[in-house]
């Protein structure tokens, strides 16, 4: 007998959702026969790619892992004391395994829909208390990108809160020993807002100089020196200058917190806390302030409300100042920021606690005071003082430096080479007495000595700190419950799981979120990022030791260049907000190479998202609305009559592709060629690079710059809001522009300052994207697109005759994704948000709600999702709109009713006296599957108004709460 074979497994058929069978059918439902019929009514002819892509062949996820295996390890992982912010520390097992891999962590959406996450928001704001007790401030955030941009934020803050006889200054001082990464990221952003930076020795600056609105010190220095910042705060207060400190968050474990110095902000990274170094990122920027400045905290805020029965909940804080809603006023564009990694360094300090963290924090400075020590008794003079992890070691000459290079290299060891003649070294929480001994028989080698400087073989059982006692901390911190509680590693675990299982994730159901394509993150794509050679890496290390992210960083770029037919990607941008921002800076270089300074509009269609304003705000732009049509299309008329109007000072238009109303605009080329016609140049912002990978493409459209989310489009997990990467595309003129970094020289003389603190941003999350390409291969890349259409031309055929769907192109299809309208349904007093919170009690996570478009739903299943969950998703929004037809037909009752009174808690049916006008059965098991597959929300309807009313952003005392813990009383 003859037998067909076929390879058994092949990647797309487990990437993409509907097997040929089921497409068939779905076809047949949209009513077309075949996927290249649906694709042809859907993208418009003259946008279409002529070439199919040409791409590696797809490999198995197998031969993947084989042959990525061999290319990381042309890393290799060396012992790097380098410093500068990144350094080594130990992950904890058990926050290693149940939490950065683990996809019911690592695959959550930003909690938004707060009611299903319960987990991470708490798991937010232990990590917020961490950063409040740890800098001594009253209120921090839930993450930045990084310790650079954190820094800037801060600059950005103070400048726009600037005040008495320095109301109008435009001058920002920054310590000549802050890292020389945030010094660039700062020079990137403060000269477009009109703020001009002031260098120096921060023991010689003039206050009284009337133009400083500000200034930025580094706490301990970049060179290691630790001083006391408590008078030049004082004196700069009296001159109403405000002061941010970047602390190093393990020396605040025996250093005394800014915060007690008088700092108004203090930023800085959570890297060491239990976070790989990554060769970069991804890690938490840190950002704490004082109360004052609540309400102008960049990013976001998790704070402690009530719910419907009074338990105590959380949610997002102080939404309205979302960049979404403030547009052009908002002063930061942060929308991705860090989550995963926030929530792993404040698990880091649950696990360890006060205690443990002062002895990782002591032993540290222990083990380097050995080093000073055996340096000394060699004869190397070292310039620090005053201390906590770095020293600073000047040698008598350039050749002792090379000497002392080579033979530490030729050991696995990496210093900081500091100018000719200078070399720092950095302790970790994973050095040990044995590291120190091979340091010093480095340098014992070089000297001509015996290395036999230190006879002991453990650490003395003292430690002298010597810095002042007034830096020497004595106030206490995490002194509350859940920094003193799960020690042991089952309470940990089980504490992890408990809040894990408080939150929908995609290991629950799909996330149909418009804009924000959640699609699958495959295990295959995950793996290598917590390999040693992946994750080791310090950002600074030498590039001979890098040779397998070089070769990951080219083939990603000629990939994702073959991708969007652009000329040369930045691999630096760390999320799409900060894409945006480069982009936008690219341009604004470019025009300026050319003498055209006064090119400074930015026309942006009303629909856009709110990062794509307030990039162009931070990119030193005025914002010009363009309208859009009746249909959701940019209005043509409109645009060219602006770009016509201001053809002297069009810097560029920012158009989202397909459209934010999930249509492709057969306008878009006429589009680009008006802003070109007119001097300007188009941004394009890539959130919807899903509905194009192979069948279109930014450059081939117009586009002379785009921002890839990877962490939509290329299978990056969200990771509940962070990390992600948004790499930028440019056409050849704009490549010299790309920006550059202060410490790796990876971009020529033209290049833009640094936007991220490390030079390829989030490194190490990467080898995701990169997976990902690798295993689809140009015609499984191609087909996800056609799937991601179908499966939304699908839900779109399913749906329409019980939501109206909103803006569909000219055969009546949609994109990847569209959107449902939910206006009409006020009438009956339901709201968009009452749809979306009764999907909790069916197990699904809501669509977006209200973007665009208010009062709507935009939904996007991506092409990973199988029929099946597909079905399942739209008999769920059909059963729902079944319930609202019951209030409109009089059945239900218009305020008491399974809507407006989801989600519905265990607690909440399990009452004595039920006495609500439907059933405990209809409220909690709506539909037969959910008595096999229930997920329960752990709390009813958020309170959001009764948060922001009453502030509270950290773990609150426990007598915040009355004994039965259930009700809230009057705090704050
Ligand atoms: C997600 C998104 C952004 C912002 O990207 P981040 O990575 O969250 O900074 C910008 N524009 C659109 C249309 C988006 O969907």
């Amino acid at each position: 007998m003859i037998f067909k074979t076929k390879p058994a497994d092949v990647f797309k058929e487990r990437h993409n959702g509907p097997d040929k069978e089921q497409m068939q059918d779905m076809l047949g439902t949209i009513g077309v026969n075949s996927l290249d019929q649906l694709i042809d009514e859907t993208v418009p002819a003259a946008i279409r790619l002529k070439k199919p892509l040409n791409l590696p062949a797809a490999l198995t996820e197998k031969d993947f892992l084989n042959k990525f295996s061999q290319i990381a390890k042309q890393n290799k992982v060396y012992k790097s004391y380098i410093g500068l912010g990144y350094n080594d520390t130990i992950v904890p097992p058990v926050i290693l395994r149940n939490i950065m891999e683990n996809p019911g962590w690592y695959t959550a959406y930003t909690p938004y829909q707060a009611e299903i996450a319960q987990g991470r928001l708490e798991a937010l704001i232990n990590y917020q208390t961490m950063v409040m007790d740890l800098t001594g401030m009253e209120i921090a955030n839930a993450s930045l990108l990084d310790e650079g941009t954190a820094a800037a934020e801060a600059m950005g803050m103070f400048f726009a809160q600037r005040k008495g006889a320095r109301k109008n200054a435009t001058r920002f001082f920054v310590s000549d020993l802050v890292l020389p990464q945030t010094i660039d990221v700062l020079a990137s952003r403060a000269t477009p807002i009109g703020i001009e930076l002031v260098i120096g020795d921060h023991q010689e600056a003039d206050l009284n100089d009337e133009s400083l609105f500000g200034a930025l010190l580094q706490y301990p220095a970049a060179n290691g020196a630790v001083y006391d910042y408590t008078d030049f705060i004082s004196r700069a207060h009296g001159q109403d200058i405000l002061v941010a400190v970047a602390a190093d968050i393990l020396s605040l474990t025996l250093l005394t917190p800014p915060g007690e110095m008088g700092a108004d902000a203090v930023v800085g990274t959570t890297q060491r806390f239990g976070v790989p170094m990554g060769f970069g990122g991804p890690h938490a920027g840190y950002f704490a302030t004082k109360d004052a400045f609540k309400r102008v905290i960049p990013g976001r805020i998790i704070g402690l409300s009530v719910d419907a029965e009074g338990n105590r909940a959380y949610r997002m804080a102080l939404q309205t100042r979302e960049q979404h809603i403030r547009r052009e006023k908002a002063t930061s564009n942060i929308c991705t920021a860090q989550v995963l990694l926030a929530v792993m360094s404040g698990m880091y300090a649950v696990y360890h606690g006060p205690r443990r963290l002062k002895y990782i924090g002591l032993n540290v400075h222990a083990l380097t005071q050995q080093l000073d020590k055996g340096l000394k008794a060699l004869g190397f003079e070292q310039q620090n003082q005053h201390y906590f992890d770095t020293l600073n070691i000047v040698l008598g000459s350039a050749d002792m430096q090379e000497a002392i290079r080579k033979e530490a290299e030729a050991t696995g060891i990496n210093f900081l080479y500091n100018g000719d003649t200078k070399i720092g070294i950095s302790l970790n929480q994973n050095t040990d007495l044995q590291d120190i001994k091979a340091v010093l028989a480095v340098f014992a080698k070089v000297a001509g000595k015996s290395a036999d400087v230190l006879t002991i073989d453990t650490l003395p059982e003292e430690t002298d700190i010597t810095w002042a006692d007034s830096l020497i901390r004595k106030s206490e911190y995490l002194q509350q419950e859940v920094f003193n509680k799960h020690h042991s590693e089952h309470e940990m675990l089980r504490y992890m799981k408990h809040l894990e299982n408080k939150d929908i994730s995609l290991v629950h159901s799909m996330i149909p979120l418009g804009s924000c394509t959640m699609k699958l993150n495959a295990t295959s794509e995950m793996i290598p990022v917590t390999w040693p050679e992946i994750g080791q890496l310090h950002p600074f290390a030498p590039s001979d030791q890098t040779k397998g992210y070089e070769q990951i960083f080219s083939d990603l770029e000629a990939w994702l260049c073959e991708i969007t037919r652009f000329d040369a990607v930045s691999l630096q941008p760390n999320s799409g907000a900060q894409g945006e921002y480069a982009g936008l800076m690219v341009i604004r270089a470019y025009h300026e190479s050319r003498g055209d300074h006064h090119r400074n509009i930015a026309l942006i269609p009303s629909s856009a998202h709110g990062t794509n304003p307030a990039s162009a705000v931070m990119a030193g732009m005025k914002v010009v609305i363009v309208k859009c049509d009746e249909k959701g299309n940019i209005d043509v008329a409109d645009l060219r009559a602006k770009a016509e109007q201001y053809k002297n000072e069009l810097s560029c238009l920012m158009v989202t592709y397909p459209s934010t109303h999930g249509v492709y605009e057969e306008s878009i080329i006429e589009v680009c060629q008006v802003i070109h016609d007119n001097g300007g140049r188009v941004y394009m912002d890539g959130a919807n690079m899903n509905a194009q990978v192979g069948l279109t493409s930014p450059a081939h459209i117009g586009a002379d710059v785009c921002h890839l989310n990877l962490h939509k489009t290329f299978c990056i997990p969200h990771g509940g809001g962070g990390p992600g990467m948004g790499p930028i595309g440019v056409v050849k003129d704009l490549a010299p522009f790309l920006p550059g970094h202060a410490v790796r020289k990876i971009n020529g003389e033209k290049a833009i300052h640094a936007v991220s603190a490390a030079p390829w941003g989030s490194a190490s999350i990467l080898p995701i994207s990169y997976a990902y390409i690798a295993m689809m291969g140009g015609e499984g890349l191609t087909e996800a697109t056609k799937v991601a259409i179908l499966n939304a031309n699908y839900i779109k055929a399913r749906l329409e005759q019980h939501y109206p769907v909103l803006y569909v192109g000219k055969n009546g299809r949609c994109a990847h994704e569209m959107i449902l309208d939910c206006r009409e349904f006020k009438k009956v007093g339901i709201e968009v948000e009452d749809i979306a919170k009764r999907l909790m009690d069916y197990g699904f996570h809501a669509p977006t709600v209200s973007f665009p478009v208010a009062g709507t739903l935009m939904v996007e299943p991506t092409e990973s999702e199988p029929k099946e969950e597909l079905d399942r998703f739209c008999n769920v929004m059909i059963s729902i709109r079944e319930e609202i037809r019951e209030i409109e037909s009089g059945k239900a009752d218009q305020k008491n009713n399974v809507l407006k009174n989801a989600p519905h808690t265990a607690k909440v049916v399990m009452v004595e006296n039920w006495e609500r006008p439907y059933s405990r059965e209809k409220a909690v098991f709506p539909m037969a599957f959910l008595r096999d597959n229930k997920v329960w929300p752990t709390v009813s309807r958020i309170d959001s108004a009764y948060g922001d009313r009453n502030l509270v952003c950290s773990c609150a005392p426990i007598e915040a709460y009355s004994e039965n813990g259930n009700e809230m009383v009057a705090i704050g």
